[in-house]
């Protein structure tokens, strides 16, 4: 990559949430392996974020790539309309294996925004199916789904990505975010606007949906394994199917292979993406009781309407499944054990710090909350320079590693955080 290039993708290329006249800097990457990015100059800087959350395994990974090269010699696209093909059925042999019993039918999806959407379609006919009238879905603030319509439009209202296109969502039901932190003690509290909300909603709302003990893009903020809970204690109750969002705190991240795995429940629809390929391939999937799958397919339309092109696509398929098996051999319990206990030693003495609001660590996610915003473009400059790749928003700087990483590398990670603190030009205040 060339100057020319690099103009070249200032002037026609979008990037997530950017602008086309003044965005901010894009750093050439070239190369990766393992947990290092390899810049356009050469030099190589530790990755702090996965890719956002999905290189749990690092980059260039060589079973995963054995797994993609395996595959292309057999066939790397085939539609999934009225075709089957191996690929597909060993990764949904895996994926039951994995998830609790009572999910049983599997929807293979392009993306995780798709794998929502898909959720939020499969609780509208079910509810169709069974002759009722209900397109209300209960969801708590703070929350992030995707940024299709639908997803939208059960993600935090108040949030920016959004807000520029309330008038045209549908609008839905928002419980106050839950208060009580994990590892913190549970108030009861906590739960009552929920409480209220679908008791005074119950036959109008067609599922809540959540995403479990992390919100993730609302915040980083971990809340108390009891509000999960009682949720699920709720939907029992009212006979309200529960979807829950693993996209992001799926396959270990949390320390759990789920998140909700903290609450002792299960839901009726779990949605999984990021990291199910290892970050080889974008993939998602959407997967559901017997019951919520059945209804559905007695219904009017006799079937769910919904099928990409690239449904179940065999390469996708074929990545996730060595991914899984690599899990599967249980090396990431002891990698997110260790990688908390560093982000624990290295990241919570910062609590004391002036510039900082709150430290918070769970499992292989470490957050500095600061006081005031960031400015984005200079504290990147600065990581770059010291070696690192972390990407901050508003004022949240954080830390989502690959799994693989070692000690050395993470205490780095963490230290050029804590030099970064120090500087005033790094906040907008
Ligand atoms: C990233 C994310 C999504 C959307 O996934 P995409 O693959 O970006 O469409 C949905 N929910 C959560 C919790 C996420 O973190």
């Amino acid at each position: 990559m060339n100057q020319s290039d690099l103009n070249f993708d200032f002037k026609h290329i979008w990037h997530p949430y950017s602008s086309m006249i003044n965005p901010l800097p894009c750093y050439p990457i070239i190369s990766a392996k393992g947990i290092h990015l390899k810049l356009n100059n050469g030099k190589k800087i530790i990755d702090g974020m996965s890719s956002w959350w999905s290189v749990i395994h690092g980059y260039n990974n060589a079973r995963l790539n054995k797994s993609l090269k395996d595959q292309i010699k057999k066939m790397s696209h085939v539609m999934f309309g009225g075709i089957t093909h191996p690929s597909a059925i060993l990764l949904c042999r895996k994926l039951i294996e994995i998830t609790p019993k009572k999910l049983e039918c599997i929807f293979l999806c392009d993306s995780g925004s798709v794998a929502i959407e898909v959720a939020m379609k499969m609780s509208l006919q079910y509810w169709q199916a069974l002759g009722e009238k209900r397109c209300t879905f209960l969801t708590i603030r703070n929350g992030y789904h995707g940024d299709t319509f639908f997803a939208m439009s059960v993600s935090d209202p108040a949030n920016s990505i959004h807000s520029l296109y309330s008038t045209l969502l549908p609008t839905h039901l928002f419980a106050n975010a839950p208060k009580c932190v994990f590892g913190e003690t549970w108030n009861e509290k906590d739960i009552y606007s929920f409480d209220i909300l679908i008791k005074e909603n119950k036959s109008d709302i067609a599922a809540v949906i959540m995403e479990p003990i992390v919100q993730g893009v609302g915040g980083m903020k971990f809340y108390h394994p009891k509000y999960l809970e009682k949720v699920r204690y709720l939907c029992n109750h009212y006979k309200i199917p529960l979807i829950i969002d693993e996209i992001a705190t799926g396959f270990g991240r949390t320390g759990k292979l789920f998140a909700y795995e903290y609450a002792n429940i299960i839901p009726d629809i779990l949605c999984i993406g990021k990291a199910l390929t290892g970050g080889m391939m974008s993939l998602s999937a959407t997967i559901t009781t017997k019951n919520i799958a059945h209804t559905i397919s007695n219904g009017k339309a006799n079937c769910f309407m919904h099928g990409p092109t690239f449904m179940g696509n065999p390469l996708a398929c074929a990545v996730a499944t060595e991914n899984i098996s690599i899990l599967q051999e249980k090396k990431w319990k002891k990698q997110i054990f260790n990688i908390e206990s560093i982000l624990k030693l290295k990241l919570l003495p910062l609590q004391q710090h002036p510039k900082v609001l709150n430290i918070r660590v769970l499992g292989a996610i470490g957050v500095v909350e600061c006081l005031y915003k960031i400015n984005i473009k200079r504290i990147q400059f600065f990581f770059i320079k010291h070696g690192v790749w972390i990407r901050p928003f508003n004022k949240l700087i954080y830390l989502i590693p690959p799994y693989i990483i070692d000690q050395y590398s993470l205490k780095k990670l963490a230290d050029v955080i804590s030099e970064a603190l120090d500087n005033d030009n790094f906040f907008i205040y």
